[in-house]
């Protein structure tokens, strides 16, 4: 592995240039590519020598994309997807078989809740949740057939912190697969393999492309479980199109900056909340009362994106304060340039039923902002009037 930096890395590890000697990357929008004779065809074809055959098995754009962020999470190997749910169906389905079982937080994904609850059990595959505060009664969930130990940190939309170095204890010491959501945090906060974990799933729609255009998906890891997910999704075709891959691979060469830039203005945000008369609590990582403080310096380089908090007054005051906002943008995406107000109860965890939200601390009050790219004082002013 090269020994530059981070950000040296995210820019200077890309595709070998052609022999036009461009200086930015190509896109390489081809389905297929050609071989040179008979031999060359078959020995592509017994995979004796590793090179592109067709896009949905690689592509130059996505083969960047992996290596880039393969790198930055420390990890062996990878496949891009088209979207961060394509990642996530796909890591499951290529590595669970009828009768197994999956022990995961209760504070995951609504797309993902949804996919244990209302999909996975046609194929007989079953899950049971633990509580992110009780780590200790994982144990008693984890039966003969449990194989997988699934989390996200920081949670969706409550930004509360799972200790992904206990997780790692519990996956080794009962021969489970870890694997973590890493998408809130990013792999320039966080990269859960140095704490145990076997793989990462990122929905690269979030902060990796960062201004809002593209979906994608990514899940990387170590090199035999990624070979059974490769083996699965070349055949099933959730593999993700070079374009997006091209534009992703871009938007990593900036990852770093921005994400500071995110995690600044956010920790302001939360600052300011805190103080304020009319909301009743505020949730960020990296402010002192967030209840696990600690654990979030640990793992994390700084507190990421997102803010949540509860406006004071319940559903009408909730209402009240996004029918206010002028300059935000009222939208479902998170870690974009552009600033985000979203209500968690009424669009992303919407699915879920009253018992459920209140479980993961979903209030009808709740607000989750993703904290943008514009000026603190200009995202900080908006939200203030929209208070009042
Ligand atoms: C958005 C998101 C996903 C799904 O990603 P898509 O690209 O929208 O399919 C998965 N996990 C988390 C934590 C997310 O925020």
């Amino acid at each position: 592995m090269s020994k530059n930096k981070f950000e040296t890395n995210a820019i200077r590890n890309q595709l070998e240039r052609s022999q036009n000697l461009e200086h930015s990357v190509p896109m390489y929008l081809t389905s297929s590519f050609v071989f040179e004779d008979a031999e060359d065809m078959r020995a592509s074809f017994a995979e004796e020598k590793e090179r592109n055959i067709y896009s949905r098995y690689s592509n130059p754009n996505s083969n960047e994309f992996v290596d880039k962020v393969c790198q930055m999470e420390g990890a062996e190997a990878g496949f891009a997807f088209a979207s961060g749910m394509a990642a996530v169906f796909s890591t499951f389905a290529s590595l669970l078989d009828s009768g197994d079982h999956i022990v995961a937080a209760r504070n995951i994904f609504g797309s993902t809740h949804s996919l244990f609850t209302n999909f996975l059990p046609k194929w007989n595959i079953s899950h049971s949740y633990f509580k992110i505060d009780e780590l200790d009664t994982i144990e008693s969930l984890i039966t003969p057939k449990t194989k997988i130990l699934y989390a996200e940190s920081p949670t969706n939309p409550g930004v509360d912190i799972v200790d992904l170095e206990a997780l790692g204890v519990i996956a080794k010491k009962h021969n489970l697969i870890l694997i973590i959501d890493n998408c809130f945090a990013s792999p320039y906060l966080q990269q859960p393999i140095k704490f145990g974990a076997d793989l990462v799933i990122h929905s690269g729609t979030k902060l990796m492309d960062g201004q809002g255009r593209v979906l994608a998906g990514i899940t990387v890891g170590s090199k035999d479980l990624i070979e059974k997910i490769y083996r699965f999704s070349r055949i099933t075709g959730p593999a993700l199109s070079p374009f997006n891959a091209w534009v992703i691979s871009k938007s990593l060469e900036t990852l770093a900056v921005r994400v500071d830039r995110h995690c600044e203005n956010a920790l302001k945000l939360a600052e300011f909340l805190e103080g304020h008369k009319k909301v009743n609590w505020v949730r960020y990582p990296f402010l002192k009362s967030h209840p696990k403080y600690e654990i979030a310096k640990k793992q994390m380089k700084a507190g990421g994106c997102v803010v949540a908090f509860e406006v004071k007054g319940g559903l009408d005051a909730g209402q009240k304060f996004f029918d206010s906002i002028k300059l935000l943008s009222l939208s479902a995406n998170l870690g974009d340039s552009r600033s985000i107000v979203t209500h968690p109860a009424s669009t992303t965890h919407s699915k879920l039923s009253i018992e459920e939200r209140a479980e993961t601390g979903i209030t009808d009050g709740m607000v989750r902002v993703s904290v943008g790219l514009e000026h603190i004082d200009d995202i900080i002013r908006d939200i203030h009037q929209a208070l009042k």
